[in-house]
């Protein structure tokens, strides 16, 4: 009666795929907060597994730094009206995933090598102590794109293991038209990490969607068919249909 009462209790939540978390973490559920640059960086780099923890029961935070259309136009009216609809379409995007919450920064656009390192660091520290992550998703450090190596080393920073601190794991997720541009092959994107998103993809290109004025067409990387292909090869390099792709930057256990 017991063991029925308990069966019964954990059958809304996919148990078998809790193990890997459990063990990975320690018994917990966990706690994860996505720190990226702009708004899509987040679908891009680790949509499909936002949305696989948050059916397995995780939470999931989204800080987005930059401000994300500041150095396309001049700041006037017209950049004011982008703004809305980029942080529109975010909220939108980030419901779709089941996000639990998305922080929107105001650093400048293509710019944040511009603002001290450490404004940024505390930006993000500030977001450790609000949100006590386990787990950590981040840029890679060898983007070509400058805001996405600032945030990187920031949270690098930030994460540094002190004291009692929460963050267990860091993550570096790869971001189509971005990570592969970078020319310099010394600490290219390399994965360790590979996450089975075959049964998420479909709802990670339709987060995308919504993202339309970041989109491109085809053979562009950052477009449906090529983060697609990237999923489905990422997957076919570990034997499962879709995957996202990870380095560890770190893992406590
Ligand atoms: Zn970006």
């Amino acid at each position: 009666m017991v063991l029925k009462l308990i069966q019964l209790a954990f059958s809304s939540i996919k148990v078998s795929h809790l193990i890997n978390w459990f063990n990975l973490i320690g018994g917990t559920l966990i706690n994860i907060l996505v720190i990226a640059a702009h708004a899509d960086d987040e679908v891009l780099g680790c949509g499909g597994s936002i949305a696989k923890y948050k059916d397995q029961g995780a939470t999931v935070n989204v800080a987005l730094l930059a401000d994300g259309v500041s150095s396309r136009v001049a700041q006037d009216a017209s950049s004011n009206a982008d703004l809305k609809i980029r942080n529109s379409a975010a909220k939108h995007a980030n419901e779709i995933l089941d996000v639990d919450q998305v922080i929107f920064g105001d650093f400048p656009d293509n710019r944040m090598d511009s603002v001290a390192l450490l404004d940024v660091i505390k930006y993000v520290e500030d977001l450790i102590v609000q949100f006590t992550p386990d787990v950590i998703f981040t840029h890679h450090s060898n983007c070509l794109n400058i805001d996405h190596r600032v945030v990187n080393q920031a949270v690098c920073t930030a994460c540094r293991p002190q004291g009692n601190y929460s963050v267990k794991s860091i993550l570096f997720f790869e971001i189509p038209s971005s990570t592969e541009w970078q020319i310099n092959s010394l600490g290219a994107f390399s994965p360790n990490l590979f996450e089975d998103i075959s049964s998420h993809l479909a709802k990670k290109i339709k987060a995308l969607e919504v993202y339309s004025m970041e989109m491109r067409d085809w053979p562009h990387p950052r477009s449906i068919d090529g983060v697609t292909h990237l999923a489905k090869w990422r997957g076919a390099t570990v034997g499962v249909d879709s995957a996202e792709a990870f380095i560890v930057g770190r893992i406590v256990k």
